[in-house]
């Protein structure tokens, strides 16, 4: 049983060249958000804020 796979950028079918991207767009765009994730680490963490009251 196959199930088709969609491009989690812009929800279109995979091509299995690029898969799981349907392109080499999405999957460069993919990356870029890694990478572009990678240096915002610290803004998706709990911070640890000296003001918070629930600490
Ligand atoms: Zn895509």
């Amino acid at each position: 049983m196959t199930r088709k796979k969609h491009c989690p950028i812009c929800k279109r079918e995979t091509v299995h060249e690029y898969r799981p991207f349907c392109s080499r767009r999405c999957a460069d765009r993919d990356l870029g958000n890694w990478a572009a994730g990678a240096y915002a680490i610290p803004t998706n963490e709990r911070i640890s804020d000296p003001h918070d009251p629930d600490d």
